[in-house]
């Protein structure tokens, strides 16, 4: 790592973040995933190195069926409530050492129901310890229960209520994830979305991961969401630029995952400093900590060094994540206070900072 390059990254470290694009079956710590094989009898590698190489993803090129793949083990050490507490703990105190001070974690409710809980006792699970970290960890937290292309569009509308019931404990939003390619039109998960959307949670939406000409994006906006996952194929239609800048609506981009699946060849070719530069609102992020094995810190000082992101623009991404958070009115303002008392008097974030300057 050069000198420039190891500044940039010390300084994102410090940076306080935000990420909205997060899943918490990629997120496992490989330690607590050897104990929980070993503690509930799930064939799993037995060593530290052999449980790394079966959670963290191969580098690239892959597939996004290949990625899937590494959510398989996670799912199956997820399926009572100690785990599924365990590893939302765990998870909000790897962020908060990694500066990230407002964070939601996506999960699906549907694929913890293996082993006899119910949904509400999931989203039970990972609510209480979201909330018990949240505190000690001085880490807003907030949940986005997450439907899957794959599953009958009725047991998503039991997940979509289900997540309604709990507003109360901090769940706040709605997705759609899973293999897109298989499985390509959201359309088909309307209901579950009215049900969300009339419950009051913000609305997000996996498509468009694939590089196609936007035409995955476009469908999702049918959908009406605040924000996509993902959603770079966007940069294939300027139309569909157009329609995202005009509506408002932010992507979650996640540089790392989207090489990993093949998406993109590299980082250095990824669409989100261009669609940031033509005006879409973009927020960067891990997607799985542990899949992608890289923290937000790391995924942004990539932004910086191949993307050539400035330091400025990683910041307007950064506060931008605090405009697009599903989150309550108040908690945002507090939030954007404390980040902007934050950045007062680092030269380099403020807006149309230059170097020539
Ligand atoms: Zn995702």
């Amino acid at each position: 790592m050069s000198h420039s390059a190891r500044a940039a990254f010390r300084f994102l470290q410090a940076m306080p973040k935000a990420e909205l694009h997060l899943h918490l079956d990629g997120c496992l710590r490989p330690v607590t995933a050897l104990e929980l094989a070993s503690t509930r009898g799930i064939a799993a590698p037995t060593s530290y190195q052999g449980m790394f190489d079966v959670l963290v993803a191969a580098a690239h090129p892959g597939s996004q069926a290949e990625l899937l793949k590494s959510f398989e083990l996670p799912i199956a050490l997820m399926q009572d409530v100690e785990a599924l507490h365990r590893i939302t703990t765990e998870l909000v105190e790897d962020k908060a050492a990694d500066r990230v001070r407002y964070m939601e974690i996506k999960w699906a409710p549907a694929l913890h129901v293996q082993r006899g809980l119910t949904l509400d006792e999931v989203i039970d699970a990972v609510a209480a310890a979201a909330h018990a970290a949240a505190g000690r960890s001085s880490v807003v937290v907030t949940l986005t229960a997450v439907a899957l292309r794959s599953d009958d569009p009725e047991l998503n509308v039991s997940v979509a209520e289900a997540a309604v019931r709990h507003r109360h404990r901090g769940v706040t939003g709605f997705d759609l994830a899973g293999f897109e390619e298989a499985f390509p039109d959201p359309l088909l998960h309307f209901a579950a979305f009215d049900v969300a959307r009339a419950g009051g949670l913000g609305i997000t939406v996996h498509a468009g991961e694939l590089l196609d000409n936007g035409s995955l994006v476009r469908r999702a906006l049918e959908l009406h969401p605040r924000r996509i996952a993902h959603g770079a194929s966007a940069i294939g239609d300027p139309a569909v630029i157009e329609e995202l800048i005009a509506r408002g609506v932010t992507l979650d981009l996640c540089p790392t995952s989207n090489v990993q699946a093949g998406t993109v060849a590299s980082i250095a070719e990824h669409p989100l400093a261009a669609l940031l530069r033509r005006g879409v609102g973009v927020t960067i992020n891990t997607d799985d900590t542990t899949i992608s094995n890289i923290t937000l810190s790391e995924e942004m000082a990539s932004c910086h060094d191949e993307l050539g992101l400035t330091l400025g623009e990683i910041w307007e991404c950064t506060l931008h994540a605090l405009d697009a958070a599903f989150v309550d009115e108040e908690t945002r303002g507090e939030l954007l206070e404390s980040f902007r008392a934050w950045a007062s008097g680092i030269p380099e974030l403020v807006p149309g900072y230059s170097t020539a300057g």
